[in-house]
């Protein structure tokens, strides 16, 4: 048996893992003892992740050769990847003649590698010429990054997991890492364990396994934080709890802030958020008065259409309390996808550019262009995830290309999602896996190698740089996600008569290019090699050039990234929801993930023993309002934009009038129907274009 290092494909944390194999097949998986996240251990998904690349599921589920689809509709044939790859450079020169570059739309995903995303970026914005590139993160946390830019200065989580072990008091809002990120929990268990009057308060409308732990659970209406966040400065203020001298000395803007949330009493936020006054008392107390106060915060915040006062009402909290730039405090958004943060580093997104650059400046597109050698830039941002597929479904894109993703099921407001992919005139699908819903849409699907057969780098919610290592060969012909990209910019400058922009012959070197893109940037990594990765293991960022070790926290000096140098606080007004409940709709549908299952199942959903924890989909809702209806009673989910039936689940964990669904399920679970994205909506976050998965206006009734 050999053994290869590398790290889960899944969460945000990031662990490490011990790939065991003979060679040609995995056989096995261990943690890492050695990997800082999670020294040694693993939650279900990750201890089972050999189970996701057994002969069985390589032969039945994995893309082996390029396919195409003579027509839609009909069964794709397999083709060489020399016709597949011609194919589709000369389909996308032709849409860019006819129509411009900006008919051509590139949605890649979280999942992939920091060299992977450094390739499509450079492929969409250097080759194409669109400015039309986007990931699947933009669902995730984007509203982080824009909390973190407007607050802060850059995106940049200020804080380690070792703070959890540090903290004297945590408030955990908008997420459940008991079951979203389970080693972190479990780091947060002995954290409480071992500190004798440790607190812990959670803000969530469900009473999670992470709320069940908590010193205090502010069971909020869904889509109150703000009004919340408002309530407990307001609070601190009155107490006189706020530091101050901090205040004075490293942030501006407190003014306006503290006289927006003058109007927000404990007694009003608490009539707003369907909560106790005295909690909200009770909570700002411990958080203000703690020796060393942290925040861990997640989808609850980003997937909002307010997601950005979400991230920056709680920021205020730390700021005003001077929570931040110590050991144990600061504010803290988990990432859910295994390498959100290296997208955000690598520039992979419609507003951003790579190292931090903003898309907004022409001086950043300038630098890029250097870097990169492409005089010829789009110069201004693209559309954002819902906006692509809204461009495609309208005609504007003609082409999307989607690599590692599965928008057909993960995306909001699936109706239009799939009538964008009907429309469009070119559809080429990257995947690993072959039956995904967006599968069926493909005219090309390319096979991709992955989890285990590839290799690059990650960043976890840490800032962490973590290797990612091949053990064995990929299937068939599947191929590396940065070459497939590589061979087909190579078609298209052939075509436009240049040489090649995206020349990279290994991962490394990709790594290289986006290593030299941080260069002077508040996430400078040209002091890194992956020699140095080797030696010493996942390192966090910053690591300058004369490093000989990573940075654990941010801003301890008290100077922020902004030009200044003070942090700023944000006054955002609370506002509703993007959709109303009402008599028709009465109950306000959320989100979530199952503890054993990763986004649509396409990799977890191969393993027989994940669906132990939860079988099949359902939709949970309070007793109160299922009143007589028994468990497993069909009903019919409706929106303003779909419906679907699932059997019911009375859950007394749900405060009333709300109602529950995993995020994971999709057709091949719910039958013909299309999974809960059948009925959520688009509406986003106007700062951060994160849509607004966490709340739909649904009615609920017999079927
Ligand atoms: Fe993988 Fe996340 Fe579980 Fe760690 S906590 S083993 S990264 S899924």
């Amino acid at each position: 048996m050999q053994e290869t290092k590398s790290t889960c494909p899944y969460c945000g944390v990031g662990c490490g893992v011990v790939i065991q194999h003979d060679g040609r097949h995995i056989t096995g998986v261990r943690g890492d003892p050695d990997h800082p996240a999670n020294f040694g251990r693993l939650c279900t998904k990750g201890t089972n992740l050999h189970l996701t690349a057994t002969p069985v599921v390589l032969q039945h589920q994995r893309l082996h050769v390029p396919l195409k689809r003579a027509a839609r509709g009909e069964a794709p044939a397999a083709i060489s990847w020399d016709q597949a790859n011609r194919e589709i450079a000369d389909r996308l020169l032709a849409i860019r003649a006819q129509h411009g570059p900006e008919a051509i739309g590139v949605y890649i995903s979280g999942q992939l590698l920091t060299e992977d995303y450094t390739a499509f970026n450079k492929l969409a914005r250097a080759v194409i010429g669109t400015p039309h590139i986007d990931s699947n993160s933009r669902l995730c946390m984007s509203s982080a990054v824009v909390g973190y830019k407007q607050s802060l200065g850059a995106d940049a989580p200020p804080c380690s997991y070792e703070d959890i072990e540090l903290a004297d008091c945590l408030l955990v809002s908008g997420a459940n890492p008991a079951w979203a990120h389970p080693i972190l929990f479990r780091r947060l268990e002995a954290a409480r364990a071992a500190k004798p009057g440790h607190k812990l308060i959670v803000i969530d409308p469900r009473r999670t396994e992470t709320a069940e732990l908590a010193d205090l659970h502010l069971q909020i209406r869904a889509g109150t934080d703000v009004a919340l966040c408002h309530g407990l400065l307001n609070a601190v203020i009155q107490r006189g709890w706020a530091a101050g001298d901090f205040i004075a000395a490293h942030t501006e803007g407190f003014e306006a802030v503290q006289a927006l949330v003058r109007d927000w009493s404990p007694a009003r936020a608490a009539e707003v958020c369907g909560v106790a006054e005295a909690d909200i008392w009770q909570a700002a107390e411990w958080f203000a008065t703690s020796p060393r106060s942290l925040s861990l915060y997640c989808m609850g915040l980003n997937q909002s259409s307010a997601g950005t006062a979400k991230n920056t009402a709680l920021i205020n909290l730390h700021l005003a309390t001077g929570q931040i730039g110590r050991p144990g405090a600061g504010p803290f958004s988990l990432t859910g996808q295994p390498n959100a943060m290296g997208g955000r580093e690598s520039g992979g997104m419609a507003t951003l550019l790579p190292g931090h650059r903003d898309p907004a400046k022409a001086e950043d597109w300038a630098e890029i262009s250097t870097l990169w050698g492409a005089p010829d830039l789009p110069g201004q941002r693209g559309h954002t995830a819902v906006e692509m597929f809204e461009a495609a479904a309208h005609g504007e894109i003609k082409a999307l290309w989607i690599v590692c993703t599965n928008p057909a099921q993960s995306m909001p407001d699936q109706a239009m999602v799939r009538a964008a992919l009907e429309r469009c005139e070119l559809v080429v699908l990257q995947e690993s896996f072959a039956h995904t819903a967006t599968a069926r849409y493909a005219d090309y699907l390319l096979p991709a190698a992955t989890w285990g057969e590839k290799e690059g780098t990650v960043t976890n919610s840490e800032r962490r740089i973590s290797r990612v290592r091949p053990a064995v060969p990929a299937p068939g012909e599947a191929r590396a996600d940065w070459r497939i990209a590589r061979d087909i910019a190579a078609l298209i400058d052939g075509g436009l008569g240049r040489a090649p922009r995206l020349a990279a012959d290994s991962a490394e070197a990709l790594w290289l290019e986006h290593r030299e893109a941080t260069r002077g940037r508040d996430l400078d990594i040209t002091g890194l090699t992956w020699a140095v990765l080797e030696a010493d293991g996942p390192q966090q960022w910053p690591y300058a050039q004369g490093a000989t070790q990573g940075t654990p926290r941010l801003y301890t000096d008290g100077r922020f990234a902004t030009n200044n140098g003070r942090a700023r606080f944000i006054a955002r007004p609370y506002l509703p929801t993007a959709e109303a409940t009402d008599a028709n709709r009465p109950f306000a549908l959320t989100t979530g993930r199952l503890r054993d299952q990763w986004h649509g199942m396409s990799r977890s959903g191969a393993v027989p023993g994940l669906f132990a924890h939860e079988g099949r989909p359902l939709v949970r809702l309070h007793p109160a309002d299922a009143g007589t209806l028994a468990d497993g009673t069909l009903v019919r989910v409706r929106s303003a934009r779909g419906a679907l039936v699932l059997p019911l689940k009375r859950d007394p964990n749900l405060a009333p009038a709300t109602a529950d669904i995993a995020m994971h399920w999709g057709d091949e679970f719910v039958g013909a129907q299309q999974g809960v994205n059948a009925v959520t909506h688009g509406a986003a976050c106007p700062d951060s274009r994160q849509p607004e998965l966490k709340f739909a206006a649904v009615a609920i009734t017999p079927a």
